[in-house]
């Protein structure tokens, strides 16, 4: 009697960290899409004074809300305060977003 009281004790913990996890990893999920439909340089994870952005992997420079942008890996995002600053470092205007 007494195993099967502990298993269910189990078998519900379990079921409330697994509804505890789903809670916790969807509510990132729902509020990262919402920043992202916003396109600010912030949400991409750069400074306020931010105009545009690039990736170290490319030499392209694009606007915030910018499709590729977006794409841009968190780690390999580049951050510009003024085109004339990107292209400094070597960067080019995207075709799509910066005219
Ligand atoms: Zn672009």
């Amino acid at each position: 009697m007494k195993k099967w009281y502990w298993l269910a004790i189990g078998f519900m913990s379990v079921l409330v960290s697994a509804l505890a996890f789903f809670v916790a990893t969807e509510m990132p999920k729902k509020n990262q899409n919402l920043s992202i439909s916003t396109g600010t340089c912030i949400s991409l994870g750069c400074p306020e004074n931010t105009k545009f952005v690039g990736s170290i992997t490319s030499n392209i420079y694009h606007k915030c809300n910018c499709t590729f942008a977006l794409r841009i890996h968190p780690e390999n995002i580049k951050c510009f305060a003024s085109a004339s600053e990107a292209e400094e470092e070597g960067y080019s205007p995207c075709k799509f977003c910066i005219k």
